[in-house]
Protein backbone atom coordinates (compact mmCIF):
# COMPACT_ATOMS: atom_id res chain seq x y z
CA UNK A 1 0.00 0.00 0.00
CA UNK A 2 1.36 3.46 -1.24
CA UNK A 3 -0.55 5.79 0.51
CA UNK A 4 -0.16 9.73 -0.55
CA UNK A 5 -1.37 12.71 0.62
CA UNK A 6 -2.81 15.26 -2.07
CA UNK A 7 -3.64 18.93 -0.55
CA UNK A 8 -5.94 20.88 -2.17
CA UNK A 9 -4.27 24.90 -1.84
CA UNK A 10 -4.83 26.19 -4.76
CA UNK A 11 -7.47 28.43 -4.49
CA UNK A 12 -7.42 32.42 -3.45
CA UNK A 13 -9.26 32.49 -0.98
CA UNK A 14 -10.89 35.65 -1.80
CA UNK A 15 -13.51 35.04 1.49
CA UNK A 16 -10.60 35.37 3.57
CA UNK A 17 -9.56 39.04 2.44
CA UNK A 18 -5.78 38.59 2.74
CA UNK A 19 -3.16 39.87 0.64
CA UNK A 20 -2.26 36.30 -1.13
CA UNK A 21 -3.82 32.68 -1.15
CA UNK A 22 -5.52 31.51 1.78
CA UNK A 23 -3.35 28.39 2.29
CA UNK A 24 -0.53 31.16 3.21
CA UNK A 25 -1.95 33.24 5.16
CA UNK A 26 0.00 33.67 8.34
CA UNK A 27 -1.67 31.20 11.16
CA UNK A 28 0.02 30.72 14.23
CA UNK A 29 3.15 32.00 13.48
CA UNK A 30 3.35 29.95 10.58
CA UNK A 31 1.50 29.70 6.99
CA UNK A 32 -1.31 27.59 7.41
CA UNK A 33 -0.41 25.04 4.69
CA UNK A 34 2.42 24.02 7.36
CA UNK A 35 0.12 22.84 10.11
CA UNK A 36 -1.70 20.26 8.35
CA UNK A 37 1.30 19.01 6.11
CA UNK A 38 2.70 18.23 9.60
CA UNK A 39 -0.13 15.64 9.87
CA UNK A 40 0.24 14.63 6.95
CA UNK A 41 3.55 13.74 6.64
CA UNK A 42 3.09 11.74 9.64
CA UNK A 43 0.42 9.47 8.37
CA UNK A 44 1.42 9.18 4.69
CA UNK A 45 4.57 8.11 2.17
CA UNK A 46 5.00 11.53 0.51
CA UNK A 47 2.51 14.39 0.11
CA UNK A 48 1.73 16.05 -2.80
CA UNK A 49 0.42 19.83 -2.61
CA UNK A 50 -1.34 21.59 -5.46
CA UNK A 51 -0.32 25.49 -5.27
CA UNK A 52 -1.36 28.66 -7.00
CA UNK A 53 0.76 29.95 -9.92
CA UNK A 54 3.63 31.52 -8.51
CA UNK A 55 4.25 29.52 -5.54
CA UNK A 56 5.61 25.90 -7.49
CA UNK A 57 8.90 26.24 -5.87
CA UNK A 58 9.80 23.33 -3.49
CA UNK A 59 9.49 19.72 -3.17
CA UNK A 60 6.52 17.93 -4.21
CA UNK A 61 4.54 20.82 -5.27
CA UNK A 62 2.69 21.03 -8.41
CA UNK A 63 0.49 23.73 -10.45
CA UNK A 64 -2.99 24.05 -9.18
CA UNK A 65 -5.89 23.67 -11.52
CA UNK A 66 -8.61 25.87 -12.16
CA UNK A 67 -10.92 24.32 -9.82
CA UNK A 68 -10.75 22.37 -6.28
CA UNK A 69 -11.01 18.63 -7.72
CA UNK A 70 -8.99 19.95 -10.54
CA UNK A 71 -6.15 20.97 -8.18
CA UNK A 72 -6.59 17.41 -6.77
CA UNK A 73 -6.39 15.65 -10.25
CA UNK A 74 -2.76 17.26 -10.19
CA UNK A 75 -1.53 16.26 -7.28
CA UNK A 76 -2.80 13.11 -7.58
CA UNK A 77 -1.18 12.64 -11.43
CA UNK A 78 2.11 13.54 -10.02
CA UNK A 79 2.39 10.44 -7.39
CA UNK A 80 1.15 7.27 -9.84
CA UNK A 81 2.44 5.11 -7.15
CA UNK A 82 -0.28 5.98 -5.17
CA UNK A 83 -2.53 3.27 -3.98
CA UNK A 84 -4.32 5.27 -1.90
CA UNK A 85 -5.30 8.62 -1.37
CA UNK A 86 -5.75 11.24 0.69
CA UNK A 87 -7.45 14.56 -0.24
CA UNK A 88 -7.19 17.14 2.25
CA UNK A 89 -7.54 21.14 2.24
CA UNK A 90 -5.07 23.24 3.54
CA UNK A 91 -8.46 25.38 4.90
CA UNK A 92 -8.29 22.50 7.67
CA UNK A 93 -5.38 23.66 9.62
CA UNK A 94 -6.09 21.84 12.88
CA UNK A 95 -6.05 18.19 11.49
CA UNK A 96 -5.44 15.46 13.52
CA UNK A 97 -3.43 12.35 12.69
CA UNK A 98 -6.29 9.69 14.86
CA UNK A 99 -8.74 11.14 12.33
CA UNK A 100 -6.38 10.76 8.74
CA UNK A 101 -5.81 7.25 10.05
CA UNK A 102 -9.46 6.37 11.07
CA UNK A 103 -10.01 7.69 7.48
CA UNK A 104 -7.58 5.19 5.85
CA UNK A 105 -8.38 2.06 7.94
CA UNK A 106 -11.94 2.49 7.29
CA UNK A 107 -11.53 2.53 3.82
CA UNK A 108 -11.64 -1.29 3.54
CA UNK A 109 -14.32 -2.78 1.51
CA UNK A 110 -14.99 0.90 0.45
CA UNK A 111 -14.08 3.23 -2.32
CA UNK A 112 -13.78 6.01 -0.05
CA UNK A 113 -14.07 7.20 3.50
CA UNK A 114 -14.51 10.81 4.46
CA UNK A 115 -14.18 12.70 7.61
CA UNK A 116 -17.69 14.18 8.71
CA UNK A 117 -19.18 15.84 11.23
CA UNK A 118 -23.12 15.23 12.67
CA UNK A 119 -25.56 18.38 11.68
CA UNK A 120 -25.90 19.73 15.14
CA UNK A 121 -28.73 22.65 13.35
CA UNK A 122 -32.30 21.90 11.68
CA UNK A 123 -31.76 22.18 8.51
CA UNK A 124 -34.34 23.31 5.58
CA UNK A 125 -34.68 23.66 2.47
CA UNK A 126 -35.59 26.48 0.78
CA UNK A 127 -36.38 28.19 -2.57
CA UNK A 128 -34.54 31.35 -3.77
CA UNK A 129 -37.06 33.73 -2.56
CA UNK A 130 -37.05 32.15 0.91
CA UNK A 131 -39.65 29.88 1.19
CA UNK A 132 -39.64 26.96 2.95
CA UNK A 133 -39.94 23.86 0.96
CA UNK A 134 -39.05 21.03 3.55
CA UNK A 135 -37.25 20.20 6.50
CA UNK A 136 -34.78 17.42 6.57
CA UNK A 137 -34.16 14.79 9.25
CA UNK A 138 -31.47 15.97 11.18
CA UNK A 139 -30.72 12.35 12.52
CA UNK A 140 -29.35 11.23 8.73
CA UNK A 141 -27.37 14.68 8.18
CA UNK A 142 -23.92 14.78 8.10
CA UNK A 143 -21.39 18.03 7.15
CA UNK A 144 -18.60 16.66 5.21
CA UNK A 145 -14.91 18.05 5.37
CA UNK A 146 -11.62 15.99 4.63
CA UNK A 147 -9.59 14.43 4.53
CA UNK A 148 -11.07 12.28 2.05
CA UNK A 149 -9.26 8.92 1.14
CA UNK A 150 -10.32 7.10 -1.33
CA UNK A 151 -8.72 4.17 -3.64
CA UNK A 152 -6.22 5.86 -6.26
CA UNK A 153 -6.93 3.89 -8.92
CA UNK A 154 -10.73 5.05 -8.26
CA UNK A 155 -10.26 8.99 -7.45
CA UNK A 156 -7.90 8.72 -11.10
CA UNK A 157 -10.77 7.28 -12.56
CA UNK A 158 -13.06 9.82 -11.39
CA UNK A 159 -10.86 12.83 -11.59
CA UNK A 160 -10.54 12.26 -15.51
CA UNK A 161 -14.33 13.92 -15.86
CA UNK A 162 -14.88 16.78 -17.49
CA UNK A 163 -13.35 20.13 -16.50
CA UNK A 164 -17.08 21.45 -16.10
CA UNK A 165 -18.08 18.29 -14.27
CA UNK A 166 -15.00 18.91 -11.61
CA UNK A 167 -15.99 22.30 -11.39
CA UNK A 168 -19.03 21.68 -10.06
CA UNK A 169 -18.50 19.58 -7.36
CA UNK A 170 -17.98 20.93 -4.58
CA UNK A 171 -15.73 17.78 -3.17
CA UNK A 172 -14.34 15.19 -4.62
CA UNK A 173 -16.25 11.80 -2.57
CA UNK A 174 -19.52 13.38 -4.80
CA UNK A 175 -17.49 12.32 -8.12
CA UNK A 176 -16.88 8.97 -6.30
CA UNK A 177 -20.63 8.63 -6.12
CA UNK A 178 -21.49 9.87 -8.99
CA UNK A 179 -19.90 7.29 -10.48
CA UNK A 180 -21.59 4.37 -8.29
CA UNK A 181 -18.68 4.51 -6.08
CA UNK A 182 -19.21 3.20 -2.47
CA UNK A 183 -18.59 6.27 0.02
CA UNK A 184 -18.93 6.01 3.72
CA UNK A 185 -18.40 8.50 6.24
CA UNK A 186 -16.17 8.80 9.75
CA UNK A 187 -17.02 11.46 12.45
CA UNK A 188 -14.84 13.97 12.63
CA UNK A 189 -13.52 16.00 16.04
CA UNK A 190 -15.22 19.68 16.17
CA UNK A 191 -11.96 20.64 16.08
CA UNK A 192 -11.85 20.15 12.78
CA UNK A 193 -13.01 23.40 11.32
CA UNK A 194 -12.74 24.88 7.98
CA UNK A 195 -11.15 28.57 7.58
CA UNK A 196 -12.99 30.75 5.69
CA UNK A 197 -13.19 33.75 6.98
CA UNK A 198 -11.34 36.08 9.38
CA UNK A 199 -13.36 35.37 12.51
CA UNK A 200 -12.40 31.59 11.61
CA UNK A 201 -8.56 32.55 10.99
CA UNK A 202 -8.85 33.75 14.80
CA UNK A 203 -10.95 31.13 16.64
CA UNK A 204 -7.95 28.79 14.72
CA UNK A 205 -5.28 30.80 15.92
CA UNK A 206 -6.65 30.33 19.74
CA UNK A 207 -6.80 26.67 19.29
CA UNK A 208 -3.51 26.16 17.68
CA UNK A 209 -1.90 28.64 20.68
CA UNK A 210 -3.55 26.20 23.24
CA UNK A 211 -2.10 23.46 21.57
CA UNK A 212 1.42 24.30 21.35
O1 LIG B 1 -12.42 28.09 -1.21
P1 LIG B 1 -12.49 26.87 -0.37
O2 LIG B 1 -12.15 27.13 1.09
O3 LIG B 1 -13.76 26.09 -0.52
O4 LIG B 1 -11.36 25.90 -0.91
C1 LIG B 1 -11.13 24.63 -0.34
C2 LIG B 1 -9.69 24.23 -0.61
O5 LIG B 1 -9.53 24.00 -2.01
C3 LIG B 1 -8.68 25.28 -0.18
O6 LIG B 1 -7.66 24.67 0.59
C4 LIG B 1 -8.18 25.84 -1.51
O7 LIG B 1 -6.83 26.26 -1.48
C5 LIG B 1 -8.36 24.65 -2.44
N1 LIG B 1 -8.50 25.03 -3.87
C6 LIG B 1 -7.58 24.53 -4.80
N2 LIG B 1 -7.67 24.91 -6.12
C7 LIG B 1 -8.66 25.73 -6.53
C8 LIG B 1 -9.61 26.23 -5.62
C9 LIG B 1 -9.51 25.85 -4.27
O8 LIG B 1 -6.69 23.77 -4.42
N3 LIG B 1 -8.71 26.07 -7.82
Amino acid sequence: MSVVGCVAAGGSGERLGASGPKAFAVLAGRPMLEWSLDVLREVCDRVVVAVPAGYEEGADRVAGGTSRSSSVRNALAAAPEATVAVVHDAARPLLDAALARKCITSLEGFDGAIAAARVTDTVKEASADGSVVRSLDRESLWAVQTPQVFRADVLRQTLSADEEILAAATDDASLVERGGGAVRVVEAPGSNMKVTTQLDLRIAEAILTERC
